[in-house]
């Protein structure tokens, strides 16, 4: 019998436990709360800052709250969830079954987030993981770096009488975005769609200074922080005299300041790259892998590692291990 076997999302066998399930299903791990990753579930388990940002979206999901450190049994399996350092609340989760230890990752980031508890290692005979950055173009830079560009972008924004806009997604790179600039006493204005998932983080102890809601107002002195989808929006677009930065892992990609219509993109990432990831494998050191979330090409790097390793295809009823 095998132990995971992937149907449109990830089963451990012989338990009514999945992990980040694509469809619906009676119970599922959530790993964190992207929206990628989240699906109206009959229940499911996960991190209690996790379970606040699935409230905000589905009000009455049935749910589970697990700290990190805690275990839970589920039938002959025990789990136990611990950080992942993607955004609020993100975890890995860890397995026990059949004397075998199985770690599923989730999206994870090993440089360290203002915003998040830092990801931490546990040795597996079974990983699950990403690869979303998983080829060797995407080397992001070191934090310091990150900061020292955008306040390079801002600062050369008031000096022309123009309003800087940071772009990073609603759930994390915004957030660390504010932190960071509110940090460095940036007076940051903040758009709607984003208060309320700010609202969850200062629930769960993040404290944030200097930001406020924007209304429309004048923008002078101020950096607005909006989601890169609406940079096209009319909203967006009627305010005078506007510069845009991207906050992407994706801006190691030239094309990206096309697909959101931005002046500058510095590749900031929740993620890890790729020299991480490869790094990440080494210090679970497992028996066999499973890639999801990303390019197969990595799981060829992975086996010319010394690797056992094998891609996630998206075929029906696959039983693996
Ligand atoms: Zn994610």
């Amino acid at each position: 019998m095998p132990i995971i076997e992937y149907d449109r999302g990830i089963r451990i066998s012989g338990t009514p436990l999945w992990l980040d399930a694509e469809k619906r299903v009676p119970f599922s791990f959530i790993s964190h709360a992207h929206s990628d990753h989240v699906r109206r579930h009959d229940k499911i388990i996960a991190t209690p800052a996790t379970v606040s940002l699935v409230h905000l979206r589905f009000k009455k999901q049935e749910a589970i709250a697990l700290n990190f450190g805690e275990k839970y049994r589920i039938d002959d399996a025990t789990i136990e969830l611990f950080p992942a350092g993607h955004v609020l609340g993100s975890a890995q989760i860890f397995i026990q079954k059949e004397h075998l230890n199985i770690i599923y990752t989730g999206d994870f980031k090993i440089d360290r987030n203002e915003t998040t508890l830092p990801a931490t290692f546990r040795s597996a005979d079974i990983l699950i993981m990403e690869s979303t950055f998983g080829s060797p173009e995407f080397r992001f830079p070191k934090k310091y770096v990150i900061v020292e560009k955008m306040v390079q972008f801002i600062e050369k924004c008031f000096q022309r009488g123009q309003v800087p806009i940071v772009m990073g997604y609603r759930l994390g790179k915004a957030q660390e975005a504010i932190k960071i600039l509110g940090d460095l006493n940036y007076q940051i204005s903040v758009h709607s769609s984003i208060e309320p998932v700010l609202k969850i983080y200062e629930q769960h102890g993040v404290k944030f200074n200097n930001y406020q809601a924007f209304t429309g107002e004048d923008l002078r002195g101020k950096v607005l922080v909006i989601p890169p989808h609406l940079s096209r929006s009319h909203q967006i677009k009627k305010i005078y005299n506007a510069k845009k930065l991207l906050l992407s892992g994706w801006a190691v990609n030239n094309k990206v300041g096309y697909w959101y219509d931005v002046d500058e993109a510095i590749p900031f990432s929740d993620h890890a790259d790729y020299r991480q990831l490869i790094e990440y494998v080494h210090k679970v050191n497992p028996q066999k892998i499973f890639v999801t979330h990303g390019v197969e090409s990595f799981v060829h790097d992975l086996r010319r590692e010394g690797f056992d390793a094998d891609f996630f295809h998206p075929t029906p009823q696959m039983s693996l291990f």
